[in-house]
């Protein structure tokens, strides 16, 4: 498990920082944005350090694949059960702003959407 002192998810996941978690388990967190850009906006990060998805090898595979499906289940938990997005920036380019891997899972209600 990697941890980087500086790095503000590191200290999330190690405790250091509080957060809303809505999930936990050995190898994942998972927390409320804390601002949020939709109704239901979480983030699922590893616990171990990883920059972004240019940092990803063979060996974090299985890894992405937790977060990924694990998305459904916090998003049908949390409110947004009638669908969201996931969203994983990448870079300056991709307007990421935290350096530790997290996946977006934004959703509920979209009232200017309906009527
Ligand atoms: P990025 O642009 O890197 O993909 O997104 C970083 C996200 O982290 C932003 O949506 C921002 O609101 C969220 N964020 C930044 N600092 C904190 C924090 O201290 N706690 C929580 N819960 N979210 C944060
Ligand atoms: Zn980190």
């Amino acid at each position: 498990m990697s941890h980087d002192p500086n790095c503000l998810f590191c200290k999330i996941a190690s405790g250091q920082i509080p957060c809303q978690k809505v999930y936990e388990d050995e190898e994942l967190l998972a927390f409320k944005d804390i601002r949020p850009a939709a109704p239901v906006h979480l983030l699922i990060i590893p616990k171990t350090h990883i920059v972004n998805l240019t940092e990803v090898d063979a060996a974090h595979e299985a890894l992405l694949g937790r977060m990924l499906a694990l998305a459904p289940q916090l998003a049908r938990e949390n409110g947004a059960d009638n669908g969201f997005r996931v969203v994983i920036n990448t870079g300056p380019d991709g307007g990421q702003e935290v350096y530790h891997l997290h996946l977006h899972v934004m959703g509920g209600p979209r009232p200017w959407k309906h009527g």
